[in-house]
């Protein structure tokens, strides 16, 4: 259990897990003490300081922003890194059909688009391929895995892909997620992890939610270092 709080500590703590409910980021150091009406900033750090060691909140030294309300209702505030319920272990297939949406991404990266491959497989057909097409098509919801169930469902002419594992090479966002989940696809296989926006085990999972009616069995890792390597690329290049 977390140590008791002073009367200002706690005052923070409340503005704080206020704040986390509608922004992603926690407030500066200057935001907290112009809010508080606590004029000196080194008083607002100290407060946060003793919050943390008290085991309150959790910061990262590199960026002093970067902290997370630990106790008080962690699913209101700030959630957690969820974890998949369980990760399957890769089938002896699924190196050679990460390697085929490994190729999806490269034909990305050659039209100046993020590269990411999907490839939707059903008892050994190839039922969908794509990349990433945001830019082209101007379209926020261009991702591979979205273009592969869409044209995989009108091709089968129906709303639900049952019997089928989705491959790419990174793992799919919460759209992207809550799409899979939609359309009842029965295994998913990543190869790089998300830690910014992956919904499938880094943020969230929300491929295994329990509340849902429909839960994915999810394999990771699979060609996971090509997969990275090619995105690190691309973005070294345009930075
Ligand atoms: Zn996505």
């Amino acid at each position: 259990m977390p140590e008791p709080l002073t009367e200002a500590e706690r005052e923070v703590l409340d503005y704080l897990i206020e704040y986390l409910r509608q922004n992603t980021y926690p407030p500066s150091v200057r935001e907290i003490g112009g809010r508080l009406g606590i004029r000196s900033t080194r008083k607002v750090a100290s407060i946060l300081d003793d919050l943390a060691v008290k085991g309150w909140i959790e910061r990262t030294p590199a960026r002093s922003r970067a902290m997370r309300v630990l106790a008080l209702d962690p699913v209101e505030t700030m959630p957690p890194a969820a974890e998949c319920a369980r990760f399957d272990d890769a089938t002896p297939d699924d190196a050679v059909w990460m390697q085929r949406a490994l190729e999806q991404a490269r034909a990305a990266e050659t039209v100046d688009e993020i590269p990411v491959g999907a490839v939707l497989v059903r008892a050994g057909d190839v039922l969908a391929e794509s990349y990433n097409l945001t830019r082209t098509l101007s379209d926020p919801t261009g991702h591979a895995e979205m273009i592969a169930i869409r044209h995989a469902a009108a091709r089968a002419n129906g709303a639900r892909l049952t019997g089928t594992t989705l491959y790419v090479t990174l793992e799919p966002c919460a759209m992207c997620a809550g799409a899979i989940v939609l359309a009842r696809i029965e295994r998913l296989v990543y190869a790089a992890a998300d830690p910014k926006t992956g919904m499938c085990g880094s943020l969230g999972c929300i491929v295994q939610d329990r509340r849902l009616n429909h839960r994915v069995r999810v394999t990771r890792g699979v060609l996971e270092q090509p997969a990275g390597d090619l995105l690190r690329g691309f973005f070294h290049a345009r930075r």
